[in-house]
Formats: structure tokens, C-alpha cells, sequence
């Protein structure tokens, strides 16, 4: 069973004091115009853990406005880059020197493991910066081969102003992914974090600061999306927008953007990703990666492996395995050590989950383990697994975003490749064999942008990171996402003085 939640609760709960509520706008924490606050829960309890300042249109514009200003006439864009580098280096060390507090602002507002953020995606946030830090002196354009007596060049140069808007289940990776990169080409910019979660977002403005980032070049505006980050999304004066979230929000970026100034936009959007396993697998890790591969984070992962295909020579071994798995796994307080799954992110969401599962049932899907809720305060859900899915069911097309595999069986490889490329979507693949030749027939086949090859959330900060399809466009992390954040210029002149 489950560990009791009521008592990891109380042996376990490190609430941290909350510092920072404010609007960090041209570096200083500040109200916002109209004086509105909206409350933030901790989803372990559904309690409120506290009010932030919310901002809208208002407060949005004079972010902008200290952006376009720090871009336009100030330090950051004209600096050598090997200037920025040294700031973003000290940042991550501030980071690193506050990854307890960090960790636990993660942990009480999204539901995150505590030991896997101080383990894991805090150190990792450092390396992001630390990465781009290293590319900061290093971006340069071309000499170009002209075919006349021309000479050409490229200049790189930043896009200037970047709205960066994201989602609730990775708050710090998420604020990385996207400011690191944007920092070091030069860009000024403004960052919405998701209202469930705007604590740690507004910890790293107050360090990016300490860490000598001047005012202006990095805005904090905690709010909502209608409001805040239609704002941004629409702003005249915004020059790109970096958006992770729904593939819903995603359209209405995207349009909000060719109605205002035709900003370029890029979209990380949902997934419904999955993963092959073939006869050739040894069975008990296979098993032990898909359990990992739909239960990490709570499900709450756009990534995360939620349509499973078995080979049926080892499909009834694999399945007895994955349940008893499932069972075992720990659901409970994420401040608990033992704990391996903590509470889906809000109400909304688990919420959301629970209706999925339903319709599971009510489409005729067998369930093999979970479909409840656990306990009866905070947002816990069982890892929950269904056989027999068939492809038109709502669980085998829908991201669900929670603890929920849609199970089923193939024969052959050309099955397999057909099934797992029947989505709208195309984020990652995983596929489990030891046969260099199906590996590379799977991965080459399937439209996706990650793929795993007998493994699965090998995350890497040096991995471009997007989706094909309805996944989105665009890359995080890796030398490509530097791209969205600049502008090519090509800059032509005679050799020799003759009047073109
Ligand atoms: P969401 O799209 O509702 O919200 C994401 C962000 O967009 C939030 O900050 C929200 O306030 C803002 N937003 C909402 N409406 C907006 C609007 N009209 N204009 C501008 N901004 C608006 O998504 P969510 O429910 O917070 O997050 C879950 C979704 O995000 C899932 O579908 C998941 O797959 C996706 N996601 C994708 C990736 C990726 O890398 N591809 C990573 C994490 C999450």
C-alpha cells in the first residue's frame, strides 16, 4: 500500500518562508498597478501557502518597457560575451549555494520530489546556465562565398525583446530552458511563470540580481494567461516569444502573435509519446522503465511515455511485471524520502486525471492496477495502468498529463511504427530492444523529436529538446536553441569600389 500520507505530512514538511511575492520588474520587487494578488496552494494539503502579486496588461507593458530600455541602451546586449558569461557563471553559483530553499519552494508548490529537485533538477538548472555561459563568447556569423565581386558576411545579432511564457511541472528547469540561452545571446526579456507555480521563479529573479544581471534585463511576472500572458503574447513591442505549455495555448500564441507584430514564436507544446518494447528486451527492466516512464514527475511530464506497445512474445510476462511494480510504487508526501511519487499539481489537474480514468473504464479499457484517488486531503493519484487499449479510445489519443499508461500488444515491427505514429503529436519515442537494426529502423521511422533508445528522460541540457507535428517547433536546450533568441544579418559590401 501507499505510505500514509497523513504521517509523511507531518514527519516531513519543511515549509520554507516565503520571501518574494512581488513583481520583479527593472529589478526591484514591486505591486502590480491594480494592487491584485492571487493565492498560491500547496497541492500536498490544498491549503494556501500564500498571495502573489498578479500582474496584468498594465503591469506587463512596464516590464516591457524596462526590457525594450535595457535592450535598446543598456550594458547587457553591448557587453563582450565573455562578460555576460561571468555573470551567468556567478548565478549559478547562487543557485547551487541556495538549492535547499529552491528545492522546497518546488516541492510545496507543484507537488515535486524534494530529493529530486535537490538532486537533480536544481544542480541541473546551474549546468543549463553554466553550458550557456560557455556559448556566450562564442556566437558569431559567416564569412559568405558571394558569386560577384561582393564580399559577405553574417552578422549574429539578439532578437531584442523575448517573452518567455511557461507551465507549472518543471518551474526551474522550465525558467532555464528558456532565459540561459536568451541570456547569453543578449536578449532583455520577460518571463510569466504559470500561476500554480510563481515561487521559485520569483527565488531566481531575486538571485539573478545578487548575481549582477542588470535591471531591466530580466522582468519576473507572475500572473495568468488570459490576462498576463495574452499581454505578452500580443505586445507590440515584445520581439519573440518562447512559449511550453498546451498544444490549446500554444494555437492562441501563436495566432495572438501574427495579429500583433508578427513575432517569431516557439512552441513546446503536449505529447502523447510512446514507448516500443520488443521480444528481444530483458523483460524486468523494460517493465521498470515504462513504470518510470508514465509515473515520473506524477505523469505531469510532456514526455512522458504514456502509450506502451508490447511485443506479445513477452507481453504476459511484462504485464504481470509492470503491476507488480506499479503496486509497490511509493505515492505519498514528496518530502519523504521514500516517497516516489508525490500530488498532482493543482485541483484542476488531478481532477482532470480522475475523468480520464473514467473514461477508460466507460470505453471498455481493462484496468490493471490504480484508478483512485489516495487519501483524502492533497492531490494523490495511484499509478494507474490500462490494458487493451484500443487507438480510437479518448485515453490512447488524449495527453492526459498523470499517472496513467495506456497498455497494448504488437506483433510486428511495422506495427509497432504504425501505432506509435497514429498521434496528432510528435515530442519523444522510446524504444526497448537489443537489435541494433530494429533501433535504427524504429527511430528513423517514428516523427518525433526525442528519441530513447533503451532508456527513457535521458535528459540532457546539451540535447535539443521540441516536438514534430502538433508537439510544436523550436528547440530548448542544446546549441540549437540559441537560434531562437537571434537574428541573422547579412552585411555586403564591393571589394573593389565599383558603384553596384
Ligand atoms: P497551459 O498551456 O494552460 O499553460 C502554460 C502557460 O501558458 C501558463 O503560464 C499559462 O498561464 C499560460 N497561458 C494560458 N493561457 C494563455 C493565453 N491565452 N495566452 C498566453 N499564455 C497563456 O498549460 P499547463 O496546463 O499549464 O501545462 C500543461 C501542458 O504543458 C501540457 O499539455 C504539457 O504537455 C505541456 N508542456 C509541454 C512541455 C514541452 O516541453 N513541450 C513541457 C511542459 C509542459
Amino acid at each position: 500500500t501507499p505510505s500514509g500520507i497523513e504521517m509523511a505530512t507531518l514527519s516531513h514538511a519543511k515549509i520554507p518562508t516565503i520571501k518574494f511575492t512581488k513583481l520583479f520588474i527593472n529589478g526591484h520587487f514591486v505591486d502590480s498597478v491594480s494592487g491584485k494578488t492571487f493565492e498560491t496552494i500547496d497541492p500536498r494539503t490544498g491549503e494556501v501557502i500564500a498571495r502573489i502579486a498578479e500582474a496584468t496588461k498594465e503591469d506587463i507593458d512596464l516590464a516591457v518597457k524596462a526590457a525594450r530600455e535595457a535592450f535598446d541602451n543598456g550594458p547587457w546586449p553591448r557587453m563582450p560575451g565573455v562578460a555576460r558569461a561571468r555573470i551567468m557563471l556567478k548565478y549559478a553559483d547562487l543557485i547551487e549555494e541556495n538549492i535547499e530553499e529552491l528545492a522546497a519552494l518546488d516541492t510545496i508548490d507543484a507537488g515535486k520530489l524534494y530529493s529530486g529537485c535537490k538532486a537533480g533538477e536544481i544542480p541541473q538548472v546551474a549546468a543549463t546556465l553554466r553550458y550557456y555561459a560557455g556559448a556566450a563568447d562564442k556566437i558569431h556569423g559567416e564569412t559568405l562565398k558571394m558569386s560577384r565581386e561582393l564580399q559577405g558576411y553574417t552578422l549574429m545579432e539578439p532578437i531584442g525583446v523575448v517573452g518567455h511564457i511557461i507551465p507549472w511541472n518543471f518551474p526551474s528547469s522550465l525558467f532555464f530552458a528558456k532565459v540561459s540561452p536568451a541570456l547569453a545571446v543578449g536578449c532583455t526579456m520577460i518571463l510569466k511563470p504559470a500561476e500554480q507555480t510563481p515561487l521559485s521563479a520569483l527565488f531566481y529573479a531575486h538571485l539573478a540580481k545578487l548575481a549582477g544581471i542588470p535591471d531591466g534585463v530580466l522582468n519576473v511576472v507572475p500572473g495568468f494567461g488570459p490576462t498576463a500572458g495574452a499581454a505578452i503574447s500580443s505586445h507590440m513591442d515584445i520581439d519573440a516569444v518562447s512559449f511550453t505549455g498546451s498544444t490549446e495555448v500554444g494555437r492562441e500564441v501563436m495566432q495572438a502573435a501574427a495579429k500583433s507584430n508578427l513575432k517569431p514564436v516557439s512552441l513546446e507544446l503536449g505529447g502523447k509519446s510512446p514507448m516500443i518494447i520488443f521480444d528481444d528486451a530483458d523483460v524486468d527492466t523494460a517493465a521498470e522503465l515504462a513504470l518510470r516512464g508514465i509515473v515520473y514527475n506524477k505523469g505531469e511530464i510532456c514526455v512522458a511515455g504514456s502509450r506502451v506497445f508490447v511485443q506479445e512474445g513477452i507481453y504476459d510476462e511484462f504485464e504481470k511485471k509492470l503491476v507488480e511494480k506499479a503496486k509497490a510504487w511509493v505515492v505519498g508526501d514528496p518530502f519523504d524520502p521514500e516517497v516516489q511519487q508525490g500530488p498532482q499539481c493543482d485541483k484542476k489537474q488531478f481532477d482532470k486525471i480522475l475523468s480520464y480514468i473514467e473514461h477508460g473504464k466507460r470505453q471498455g479499457a481493462t484496468l490493471l492496477t490504480g484508478g483512485k484517488p489516495i487519501g483524502d486531503k492533497g492531490y494523490y493519484i495511484e499509478p494507474t495502468i490500462f490494458a487493451y487499449v484500443k487507438e480510437d479510445m479518448l485515453i490512447a489519443r488524449d495527453e492526459i498529463f498523470g499517472p496513467v499508461m495506456a497498455l497494448s500488444k504488437f506483433k510486428t515491427i511495422e506495427e509497432a511504427i504504425k501505432k506509435a505514429n497514429n498521434t496528432t503529436y510528435g515530442l519523444a519515442a522510446g524504444i526497448v530492444t537489443k537489435n541494433i537494426d530494429t533501433a535504427n529502423t524504429v527511430s528513423r521511422s517514428i516523427r518525433a523529436g526525442i528519441i530513447w533508445i533503451n532508456c527513457y528522460f535521458a535528459f540532457d541540457k546539451d540535447a535539443p529538446y521540441g516536438g514534430y507535428k502538433m508537439s510544436g517547433f523550436g528547440r530548448d536546450y542544446g546549441l540549437d536553441a540559441l537560434r531562437k533568441y537571434l537574428q541573422v544579418k547579412s552585411v555586403v559590401t564591393p571589394i573593389y569600389n565599383s558603384p553596384w
